[in-house]
Parts: structure tokens; sequence; C-alpha cells
């Protein structure tokens, strides 16, 4: 068995790079040096960042969700987004960050999907939404999702499921690729209340 290194820690599962979706032009530096890299969780998203983001959003028609095509954690099969300014990076989820663009990101807030769609950075009351850790854990019992805080597979299954689902709308909204990749791995639960 491989030993299992901190994967909160890894820059590997940051900042896979997409091809011509690079947030970062220059050429990425070695392990040690982005591991001593200054962090800040406050640094605000530069233009760049902002600009490639938007690039990089799928959109499904009507009142679906918003797709981010970016690198995908491996920890937890979340979007990820870094950027830098000032010497100093900032990484966040792809539906954190858009939570800041729309101003509703503080240290309290949890960012809630209620559309149960990872990849999803769609600021709405029916997708991406401000919440707490409390509701967001209300919300989660509500779904049936609470064995997926004990059980790491799911986070292994909702990474595949990510990646499958990226991949599928890489090159824009297509109906019937979303509806096999997102099939084809583990479903997410859905709420049976609400
Ligand atoms: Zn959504």
């Amino acid at each position: 068995m491989p030993s299992h290194t901190d994967p909160r820690t890894s820059p590997a599962d940051v900042d896979i790079p997409l091809p011509g979706l690079d947030l970062i032009p220059a050429p990425a530096p070695s392990a040690a040096v982005r591991r001593s890299r200054p962090y800040s969780s406050t640094l605000p998203p530069t233009q760049a960042a902002i600009d490639a983001f938007w690039s990089r959003v799928v959109k499904a028609p009507g009142d679906g969700c918003w797709f981010l095509i970016s690198a995908i954690s491996g920890v937890d099969g979340y979007t990820r987004l870094t950027w830098r300014s000032g010497g100093v990076s900032r990484t966040e989820s792809g539906h954190r960050f858009a939570l800041l663009l729309a101003d509703q990101l503080s240290d309290d807030v949890v960012a809630e999907h209620r559309c149960n769609e990872p990849l999803c950075v769609r600021v709405d009351p029916g997708h991406v939404v401000a919440s707490t850790q409390s509701a967001n854990l209300r919300y989660a019992v509500a779904c049936g999702r609470t064995g997926a805080i004990r059980n790491p597979d799911q986070h292994t299954n909702r990474h595949a499921r990510s990646l499958a689902v990226r991949d599928a709308l890489a090159s824009g909204w297509d109906a019937r690729a979303y509806a096999r990749a997102s099939a084809n791995a583990a479903p997410l639960d859905t709420p049976s209340l609400f």
C-alpha cells in the first residue's frame, strides 16, 4: 500500500493544469517551492482569476447548473482555483470562489450545493447558497448524506464523478454527455424533503 500523505497540503491536487486554461502562466515551480509560497486566506480575486473563472463556466440552459471546468481535488471531488498576487497565493473551491465574487463569503460561511452538483458555481437559491456549518449538516441529513462524513468512499466516488462530468462538458453543454457521465459514476443523493 502506498503511504498516505495529507492531501490537504498536496499542491498536486490543486493545480492540475488544463490545456489553455491555466490561471498562472508561469511554469510550475517544484513542490517544495510551492509549499513555501506565502498563502493568504484573504487575498481578493484578481481580475485575471475572475476572467479565467468565467471563461471556464459551462452553463446548462434555463434553471440548470453552471459547471466549472477546472482542476478537481482528489481530496473531496470539488473544483479548485488558485490565484496569486503580490507574492502570495490563495486557493478556494469553485463554489466558494463564486460566493466570493457575489460578496457572500465570510469566515463562518459554508458554501452549500442545493442542486447536489459538486461542479456547480451558480450562486442562486436553487444551486449554490451561503450557509452555516449547522445548516449545512441539517441539509446533508435531509439528503441522506450523513454517511459521507464517515465514509471516505463517498469522496472517492465524488472525485470520479466530478472528473467524468468535467470531461463530458469540457467542450460545452451537452445534455446527453452529462447524463451519461453523471449516471456512470455513483449518483449523488437527492433530498427527500424540501
Ligand atoms: Zn447547480
